[in-house]
């Protein structure tokens, strides 16, 4: 009782709005608990297609098609457009499923070093010799809380013929005006060709993935795409509440802002109070403390004060970059935030984090 939630992936808070809940109840209703099928055999409602044409209108792109996951989505992605003779360029610090995606692919595969756009074009040139090249970024990276230089990435792949892929799971919803995305905080919606993203975080947080761009792409995915071939259809109570939760950000950008502002409370009131915050302008604060045993113990006591958070240590971060990973939410009151700094000051003293 009284903790509060620090550590969810659920931004917008949309995941208990009551328009999102009742959404996936009507769904439920209507349309039943499951298909009981793949998408090509039986698994296609029209709420399925609603929902994919919704995806393409939120993110002016031409098609959608959704997955379960967004580790389907990336998963199925590679395989299918990317043969032996083309090049995948990819970040060092890209999400798993990417990376996994990425193997699955019988493509050469390039590892850039983490936002380094001099590595990228040089591994651009050697690329030139293949016939198709593909860069493959995390929009916005979960660990740091930093955003991709995508104007600069943009700007390398037309100068050297490639296409750009972003993954958005950290982004769709809440970066840029209107939540459209990193691709919208940068200026390049035009210029990204594909898009990843998840339906399990900002939008609802339940679960699904889909791709959108261009509609022979997406037609190529329906035919060949593992993932979306040969796995069960979204059942009808999660594609309602993702589509009620689009509803809500193509209306208003209310919500996003709001997330924005209380990011930028967290992120202003923790330097001030002496901590070193990760990352720019993303609701992703990782509070930078270096040392593992200092990570967990001080997250402990966060909690024993009523804020659930995580510490991050080695594997899952470099050696040496322990840090305690704060996500902010719309459903945060300023009351929250400021209830959350007090806590870390308290602990960051007790612990020696702070003088
Ligand atoms: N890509 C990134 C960057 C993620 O952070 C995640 C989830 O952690 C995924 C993909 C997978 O998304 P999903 O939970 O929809 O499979």
């Amino acid at each position: 009782a009284g903790i509060l939630n620090f550590c969810a992936n659920n931004y917008l808070g949309l995941s208990s709005h009551p328009q999102v809940i009742c959404a996936a109840v009507r769904a439920l209703e209507e349309f039943g608990a499951g298909l009981s099928s793949v998408r090509f055999i039986c698994g296609t409602q029209s709420i399925h297609k609603e929902l994919e044409e919704k995806i393409a209108r939120f993110h002016q792109r031409e098609d959608a098609i959704l997955y379960a996951s967004c580790f389907d989505a990336n998963a199925g992605i590679f395989e299918a457009l990317l043969t032996p003779e083309d090049a995948v360029l990819s970040d060092e610090l890209n999400h798993a499923s990417i990376i996994d995606g990425i193997r699955l692919c019988k493509a050469n595969k390039y590892r850039y070093k983490h936002m380094d756009m001099q590595d990228l074009e040089a591994k651009l040139q050697d690329a030139q010799k293949h016939r198709l090249r593909l860069v493959a970024t995390d929009g916005a990276f979960s660990m740091d809380g930093d955003i991709a230089p995508l104007r600069e990435i943009c700007q390398l792949a037309q100068k050297y013929d490639a296409l750009v892929f972003i993954d958005e799971c950290h982004a769709t919803g809440f970066l840029g005006p209107n939540g459209r995305g990193t691709d919208e905080l940068l200026g390049v919606m035009d210029k990204v060709t594909i898009i990843n993203s998840t339906l399990g975080k900002a939008l609802g947080g339940a679960a699904g993935g889909y791709t959108t761009g261009p509609k022979p792409l997406i037609d190529l995915l329906r035919q060949r795409s593992r993932p979306y071939l040969f796995s069960n259809s979204l059942p009808p109570a999660v594609v309602g509440c993702a589509s009620k939760a689009l509803d809500l950000l193509m209306e208003s950008n209310a919500i996003a802002q709001s997330m924005a502002a209380k990011t930028q409370r967290f992120r202003s009131k923790m330097t001030a109070a002496g901590f070193t915050i990760s990352g720019k302008d993303h609701p992703i604060c990782p509070v930078m403390l270096g040392d593992a045993r200092l990570a967990a113990v001080m997250a402990e006591d966060m909690l024993s004060r009523g804020i659930y958070v995580i510490g991050f240590s080695y594997p899952v971060v470099p050696k040496g970059k322990a840090r305690i990973r704060v996500q902010i939410s719309a459903v945060h009151s300023d009351e929250d935030i400021d209830r959350c700094v007090e806590a870390f000051t308290e602990v960051g003293r007790k612990h020696g984090a702070l003088p």
